[in-house]
């Protein structure tokens, strides 16, 4: 089988550039490993999504259903369990390799991929707990499918380790079926979760959270199953306090210690990476070092709203087609966009003239909580944007659009956050 663009990943992402591209003319099959389209959202039955996109509040399913729906009238090719096990460059595009359990391993080819095979949660290993191995202790997000997909309530005295958004949620969630949730605790001094799920997760049920606290211990009864847990504060190093430890009677461990865009299937590609998203780099386009290859999505960077997702999947589903329908986009010049102060990364990581008639939409994050601050973009001596911001926190990802007009080529482009 040869098409003009295979999109990996069925979730937000995926169903969004395919879509786009779709539009464009293009000729596309989209693979999902799981028997169902939609990714993560279908397993987020809470409401929050869709306030941008569709200007309405809806829950993950009912969101990731109105990409379904398009994607079916738009009669795109797809194949469900079905998993991309390896990607090859060949000349004039890529091979790759699946499975599935009706069609077994097959190759297809095609003249370019989009890469939206979402994220996967940090686990226990990542951060070295100390203590007993018991059954008991898990991740926020395997925690949220058992519970909410298959119908498994899995536990009844819980402590949410770490406060990004999953760990929030399913702090609401699991006292909403009964369990009773003792607390969050989070080693930085502010919440990694979005502020709304601070307020609708936490504080409307009375739940703690010990910010500046870690785990320190893990025990196990004789059966092996979780019986306590010992957290304590930590220091500006983040290193235990001594006197501090706490003690709670526990028989559910949530871990909700972070997220890393999932790009295995590009280890064998020469593409260049970004230490600080875990992901590729790309430019304006979403197009990796690797011609052809683009990204987008929780592959490129975990987002944590889905209308963000979805916006920049259908931007790169329309340059894959630019792409097809070009043949070949030679990269002709291009700079990089720098994070400067205060900055933890900034995406896109170049700006290619190549593909100048595309808008570039910048979207980055701080290192902390800034109260008020001055984002600033410069390309050498000149100031190509300069904006006053009030309350920005590295839990929620800022956007916004460069006028290409404005850059020339030449020096880099630097974007700065100053505190006020
Ligand atoms: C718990 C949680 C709560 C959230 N809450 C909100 C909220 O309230 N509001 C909001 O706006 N956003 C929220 N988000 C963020 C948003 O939902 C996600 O960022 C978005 O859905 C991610 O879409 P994606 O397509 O990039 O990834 P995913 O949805 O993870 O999709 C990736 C897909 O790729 C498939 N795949 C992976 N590898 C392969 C392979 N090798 N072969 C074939 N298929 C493969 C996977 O099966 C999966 O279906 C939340 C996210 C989470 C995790």
């Amino acid at each position: 089988m040869n098409k003009e663009i295979i999109v990996i990943g069925g979730g937000a992402s995926g169903l969004a550039a395919a879509i786009a591209a779709k539009e464009e003319g293009r000729d596309i099959l989209l693979i999902e490993k799981e028997s169902k389209l939609g990714g993560i959202l279908n397993q987020c039955i809470h409401n929050g999504f869709g306030l941008e996109v569709f200007k309405e509040e809806y829950t993950g399913p009912e969101y990731a259903n109105k990409y379904v729906q398009k994607f079916h009238e738009s009669k795109i090719d797809f194949l469900l369990d079905t998993t991309v096990l390896h990607i090859d460059k060949i000349e004039n595009g890529f091979e790759i390799i699946l499975s599935s359990k009706v069609t077994g391993m097959k190759k297809v080819t095609c003249q370019s991929i989009i890469m939206s095979t979402g994220c996967y949660e940090r686990t226990r290993g990542s951060i070295s707990i100390p203590g007993d191995r018991p059954y008991g202790v898990i991740t926020a997000g395997s925690a949220q499918r058992y519970l909410n997909i298959d119908g498994y309530m899995i536990g009844k005295k819980v402590f949410i380790l770490g406060s990004g958004d999953i760990g929030l949620i399913m702090a609401r969630r699991m006292y909403l079926e009964g369990a009773e949730v003792l607390g969050v605790a989070e080693l930085m001094p502010y919440s990694n979760g979005l502020t709304r799920n601070i307020v609708q997760c936490l504080n409307d049920y009375n739940i703690p959270l010990y910010l500046s606290h870690t785990v320190t211990e893990i025990h196990g009864n004789d059966d092996n199953r979780l019986e306590s847990i010992v957290i304590q504060e930590v220091n500006q190093s983040y290193q235990p306090i001594p006197g501090t430890e706490r003690e709670f009677s526990v028989d559910t461990l949530l871990l909700s210690i972070g997220l890393v865009p999932d790009i295995t299937l590009m280890d064998n590609l020469d593409v260049e990476h970004d230490l600080k998203t875990k992901s590729v780099k790309v430019n304006q386009a979403y197009e990796t070092s690797v011609p052809g290859l683009f990204i987008c999505g929780n592959s490129l960077q975990v987002h944590d709203l889905v209308d963000n997702v979805s916006m920049e999947s259908e931007r790169a589903g329309k340059c894959a087609s630019e792409f097809v329908l070009a043949k070949k986009i030679e990269s002709n010049e291009s700079i990089k966009i720098k994070a400067g102060n205060n900055l933890l990364f900034v995406t896109p990581h170049y700006v290619d003239f190549a593909w100048a008639s595309r808008e570039t939409v910048i979207q980055f994050r701080s290192t902390s909580k800034i109260e008020k601050a001055l984002l600033t973009v410069s390309q050498g001596d000149k100031e190509l944007l300069s904006k006053r911001k009030s309350f920005i926190v590295p839990a929620e990802m800022e956007t916004f659009t460069l006028d290409m007009n404005q850059i020339e080529k030449g020096s880099d482009i630097l974007v700065n956050l100053e505190v006020l």
